[in-house]
């Protein structure tokens, strides 16, 4: 049976890539190596590496003026690395956006370093919207945001005007949609999402910002340090990078982030159609902050639960299950993921309601 791979990430890939990327781990073209093996300092990888940057460039307009590194840690990692570059030392308090479970991990490291001021926060609604009508402090050190809120199905789909630099943690969202890089002064993204496996860390970061750093940091988390060496100041995940770039690539063959965005929209719209017709299931996340990455949505009786998991588990749907704390169920639509894919868990939705799960769906 097929499988319908809903993980919020690691996620479902293209087919064709991965196809490519079982091959050069076989052979990389050109090189009569297992890409496993090459060097980081061997010329087949360093195109590697100025081909990735050069894509992550283009799909995301990103200006001059700007820095795209590849570092690793995750997007976890970004969480104390952000407030030790920008927080520490500057003797001002940084701003920060609590919209759910990933914003609270990013201020509890910021903590760590400094005075955090936190704007807004929809903790006491379980974060089933984002906080709007906030004021940030024109001297604050920064402002932090999560652009997508991958456990509670939430999206920013504006950001404030700031007078200050504004960072954003757009691990789940990147590469979905177009943004206006000039907004924004940091840019982070752990990569196991929209851009390839887990292993590698996108920081996409304005080069003023990174000179306005006057205090000294320990190498691993210095960003001047990735920017000094381009990304290569020790190993960087070779096959992490790798698989990143023909995932871009693939990207941009189906006509880049404009055209992915569309598809996005249509897959997220025909979820929410159905978690809205059918009788048994509703949406966790408020109307107009609904995710179109990944999708949070409920039963009306809970008790049904495991039984429609089981159902949809039966009929290829795999990941659906809502972040432990959260519960309910959670479809993650990355771009990776086809129509086809989100039409066999709406038909499984409606099966389920007008039969009571009697019967299996047989075209899936
Ligand atoms: N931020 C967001 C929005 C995420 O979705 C995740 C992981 N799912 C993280 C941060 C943490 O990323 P990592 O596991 O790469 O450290």
């Amino acid at each position: 049976m097929q499988k319908h791979n809903f993980g919020a990430g690691p996620c479902v890939l293209p087919p064709s890539v991965l196809e490519e990327a079982a091959a050069a781990v076989r052979q990389l073209p050109g090189t009569g190596l297992s890409v496993l093996e090459i060097s980081h300092r061997s010329p087949g990888f360093e195109e590697v590496m100025i081909g990735t940057e050069r894509l992550v460039r283009e799909l995301l307009n990103v200006p001059a003026g700007y820095s795209v590194l590849f570092l690793q840690g995750g997007a976890s990692m970004q969480f104390c690395m952000v407030a030790m570059n920008f927080l520490q030392g500057s003797g001002k308090t940084a701003a920060y956006l609590d919209a759910g479970y990933f914003s609270v991990k990013a201020i509890k490291e910021a903590q760590l370093f400094g005075n955090v001021h936190v704007v807004a926060s929809s903790k006491e609604q379980q974060y089933g919207h984002i906080p709007k009508g906030y004021d940030i402090p024109g001297d604050a050190a920064y402002f932090h945001c999560t652009s997508n809120n991958t456990i509670e199905g939430t999206e920013m789909f504006s950001f404030p005007e700031t007078g200050v630099p504004l960072i954003c943690d757009m691990s789940s969202d990147i590469f979905s949609r177009d943004v206006d890089i000039n907004k924004f002064s940091l840019i982070y993204a752990g990569a196991q999402k929209n851009m390839g496996p887990a292993g590698m860390t996108l920081v996409i970061v304005k080069d003023a910002l990174l000179d306005s750093i006057g205090h000294r940091l320990p190498a691993m988390l210095d960003y001047r340090v990735y920017r000094a060496n381009n990304s290569m100041y020790n190993t960087p995940p070779v096959f992490a990078i790798y698989a990143a770039m023909l995932n871009l690539k693939w990207l941009k063959e189906k006509g880049g982030v404009q055209a992915i965005a569309q598809e996005n929209l249509a897959k997220a719209q025909h979820l929410y159609d159905e978690i809205d017709r059918n009788p048994l299931f509703y949406a966790s996340a408020s109307r107009a902050d609904r995710s179109l990455m990944n999708v949070t949505f409920r039963m009306h009786d809970a008790s049904q639960d495991k039984k429609f998991l089981e159902f949809a588990q039966n009929n290829g749907m795999v990941g659906i299950r809502g972040y432990r704390t959260v519960g309910g169920f959670r479809a993650s639509l990355y771009n990776g993921l086809p129509f086809s894919s989100v039409k066999a868990l709406t038909d499984c939705m409606k099966v389920y309601a007008e039969t009571g799960h009697a019967y299996l769906i047989p075209a899936y």
